[in-house]
């Protein structure tokens, strides 16, 4: 699976970081950015999860 952030929506709250520092991590204009491209298998769950929980739906399929 592929996942992208939307630099527009994210709001810096930190909470996909949190969640799956494996796949999300900050850029260097502080918003998250995905790090693995494709995710690996055994880190889909987390990275849904994290998608799942992010409060503006920043983080999206490409
Ligand atoms: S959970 Fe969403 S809004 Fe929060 S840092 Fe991650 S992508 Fe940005």
């Amino acid at each position: 699976m592929r996942l992208i952030v939307d630099q527009d929506l994210c709001i810096s709250c930190g909470l996909c970081i949190e969640i799956c520092p494996e796949v999300f991590d900050w850029n260097d204009d502080g918003k998250a950015n995905v790090t693995e491209d494709p995710i690996p298998e055994e880190l889909e769950d987390s990275a849904q999860e994290a998608q799942s929980e992010c409060p503006t739906d920043a983080i999206q399929e490409p």
